[in-house]
Order: structure tokens, then sequence, then C-alpha cells
């Protein structure tokens, strides 16, 4: 087995060629670096090196890889079967996942959507709430309203709503749906709340509200768009904002579910419920892609039960709620469930403050900031990618930085002195920029 894993200078020069990698050029790629295997926090080059995870694969691996439990969950449902369509036929996986999330999320949100990514499960988001206007006998709600500084997925909903400077509107402009862009949050999590801070929102929202359906948000932690953490009163506003204008609330919490900002979910912190939610990434531990969109009552009758297409809701993937993936996602929450993800989220937070502190002192670096287990140092000029990833693989980290952004979000189960080994290597590779 291990053998046919080896990656070799042939395998490499395939991959340069003829395999395409998130973002990148087919003519001048970045590098990759070959892995053969990862296990707990440890990622295995063919080198032989082991770099410590300070990723999670992008949000995803919360509890490390090759988890033992989440193997035998989904070694279990292999024995079953691997996946059966599920038009016309149900099964206990997905049943149990259901009744999972729905028990999970906030109270109200008791109507799930199984899709394959984020992306998917943001674009299904949209779509009901597009659907549910027309059943509404609204048709002039079509519009989104969303704030600076996110990120909703690649697809192409999902990029109409990304920021539109950081985000791709100017590459595929003339293609893109135009939105509604309230100025991102400008009060931090931990900063005294200043109302002031919800005037764009407010003024578009009350200028525009006939033609919006809904307003998508990260709430609280902006990923991939700038990684940023907002006050949860701003999150509070707009949820009243909403319901003043008859407006509806999307969470995409694809990035912050299941513990990671130190809440179960973002909007915890700010205790109000949307009235439909995405989630993806953690939700089966990093281990299968899967997503879901949960839907209050409101939204899942009024689509249901509304003249407009019979009331049928208009999507449906091949692989919806694959049994396997619904099987790691079972696993992966009783996972967590089970331990003590608070103290371990809250553990992390500290290591990072601490070992990150350092940064603070650099030219180079523009601000520092810790919210939960994402620990993010902001530079003033965007980094050379390549470059500063050699570094950090010199030091035994495995961390990848984008833009300006050079951050760390590492599985829960990362001990203190691998935090420590991470903010280590952060601080010894910003130092020299
Ligand atoms: C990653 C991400 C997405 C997209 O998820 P994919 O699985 O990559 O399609 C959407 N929203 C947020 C907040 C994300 O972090």
């Amino acid at each position: 087995m291990t053998g046919s894993r080896h990656i070799t200078e042939e395998d490499l020069r395939f991959d340069r060629e003829h395999l395409w990698h998130p973002y990148t050029s087919m003519s001048a790629p970045l590098p990759v670096y070959p892995v053969e295997s990862a296990r707990g926090v440890r990622i295995r080059l063919s080198s032989g090196e082991e770099l410590i995870d300070g990723m999670s694969s992008w949000w995803a691996a919360i509890h490390g890889y090759n988890h033992p439990r989440l193997n035998a969950a989904i070694e279990d449902q292999l024995k079953d079967m691997s996946h059966v369509m599920f038009g016309g036929i149900t099964h206990k996986p997905a049943i149990q996942l259901g009744r999972k999330l729905v028990e999970l999320t906030p109270e109200g949100l008791d109507h799930v959507f199984f899709c394959d990514s984020g992306s998917v499960s943001v674009e299904v988001a949209i779509k009901m709430a597009a659907q549910y206007w027309q059943a509404k006998g609204v048709p002039d709600k079509t519009k989104l309203l969303t704030i600076r500084s996110g990120y909703h997925g690649d697809t192409f909903q999902a990029m109409s709503v990304c920021d539109p400077v950081t985000g791709m509107h100017e590459l595929f402009r003339g293609v893109l749906p135009t939105h509604y862009f309230a100025d991102m949050p400008q009060v931090k999590f931990h900063q005294p709340w200043d109302a002031a801070d919800l005037t764009s929102f407010e003024e578009l929202i009350s200028a525009h509200h006939e033609n919006i359906a809904a307003v998508i948000l990260e709430p609280i932690v902006q990923g991939a768009g700038g990684m940023r953490f907002y006050h949860p009163a701003y999150l509070r506003g707009v949820r009243k904002l909403c319901d003043a204008h008859d407006v509806l609330l999307i969470a995409d919490e694809i990035a912050t579910g299941f513990g990671r900002s130190g809440q179960m979910f973002a909007c915890n912190h700010a205790g109000i419920v949307p009235d439909i939610m995405c989630l993806g990434k953690a939700l089966t531990g990093g281990t299968m892609t899967m997503a879901a969109t949960l839907a209050t009552g409101k939204v899942a009758m009024g689509i249901s039960e509304g003249e407009a297409n019979g009331g049928l809701f208009m999507h449906g993937p091949t692989f919806m709620a694959n049994p396997l993936a619904c099987a790691a996602a079972n696993a992966s929450i009783d996972l967590l469930l089970s331990g003590d993800w608070e103290e371990r989220v809250l553990d992390i937070q500290h290591g990072l403050a601490v070992g990150l502190a350092p940064c603070n002192e650099f030219a180079a670096v523009e601000d520092v900031r810790v919210l939960g287990a994402i620990g993010v140092v902001e530079m003033k000029d965007p980094v050379n990618v390549a470059g500063l990833q050699r570094e950090f693989v010199k030091r035994g980290v495995w961390v990848r930085p984008f833009g300006k952004l050079v951050y760390l979000m590492p599985p829960y189960i990362t001990d203190e002195e691998d935090v420590a080994a991470l903010t280590k290597a952060m601080v010894s590779v910003l130092r020299r920029i």
C-alpha cells in the first residue's frame, strides 16, 4: 500500500503539467508539496518530513487527520452502501444527521437540505430566498445585500456576494449578477460597540428593501475575504433591520460552524437565529465533501405552501446526502459533543494570542488578532506565498498564507506545545519580512 502512495519525480511532473490546484496557473503553477499521509496534527511529506498542521485543511479537519472514530464510521457505512440516490429514497445516516443538525443549530432551523460543497449550499440558500419571495407573490425581491470583505465561495451567485475588490467581480464583469454592498463593519469583536457602525447597512436596507430578497453574511468572522472579526451587536442590528424591512437573513457558517470561533455557531455570539444557515467545511470533520443548508419553518413552509411551482423546491444534487459523508458527519459531531471542545478552543485561543503577540512589533505587520482557534497576522503588503511557504516547511509547520494574511487555524486537538511551535514559526518567519 505504502509503495503505491509514494510520489515520484515523474508524478510531480505530471501534476505540474496536467493538474490544476486552487487558484493557480497551468503554465506557471505555484510549487506543491507531496504528502503521503496525515495523522493527528501531523502532515507527512514524501521526503519523510513531518509538518505540524496550522490550517485544518481550510477550517475542516477539526479533529486532526486519520481519526480512528471517523475512519471506523466510514468503513462501517461502506459495508452497507457508499451511495444511493436521495430522490425517492431515504437512509439512516441522513436521518441521523438531519436530527443532529436540527438539534444543534439555533432554535427554529428545522428543515435541512444536504448538498455537496459550501459554494453549492450558498447557491441553495440564495435559491431558497428567491423561491420564498416568488411563493409569497413578491417577484421584485430578487437582490441580495451583503457586507464588504465577505467570502461565500466560487460559484457564480456565491462570487457575486464576495467582496467586490478582493473577490472576482472585475474579472467576471457582465457575467456576475450585481447586488448591494454595505461598508464592512469597523467595530472589532472586543471593542466597545458604536451603533454608527450600522449606518451604511441601514441606509441600504431602508432604501432598497423592496428589491432585496435576503441579506447574506458570515456571522462575526469574515473568513477568506479578510479574516476580520466584527462586533456581535452588528449582527444583532442586522437581524433587527432584516425583520423591520421584511428581508430574509442568510448566515454563512461554512467556516465558523462547529466551534471554530469559540461558540458552536458564530451566530451564538449574538444570540440571533438566521432564516437560512449554510454549513460545510468541518461538517464531516474534514474527511469528505458535504454541506447543508438549513431553513426555518417560515422559509420552508413559505416555499412549499405557495402557488409558485407547485411548492417544489428546485434543487437536487446527484450525490445529495451521500451516506458515507453523512456517516462521517455523524461521527464528527458525536466526537465534538463528547469532548471538551470549548476548553480546547479556549486553550488554543490563549496559545495563539500569547504566541503571536511579538508580531505586533514588526514593521511589516499591520494587525494581529485572535478569536477562538483562529489567529491572524495581517501584513501591510501582500506576501510571497511560495517563498513564505518554503520558510514554514523548513521550520516544520504547514501554514498557507494568501494576500496580506498569514494565519493559523489548527485542529482542536492541537496541544499547547504544538500551538507554541506554530506561533514560534510564524514569529520567526514574519520577523524577516
Ligand atoms: C469555504 C467557504 C465557502 C465555500 O465552500 P466550498 O466548500 O469551498 O465551496 C463559502 N463560504 C465560506 C464562509 C467559506 O469559508
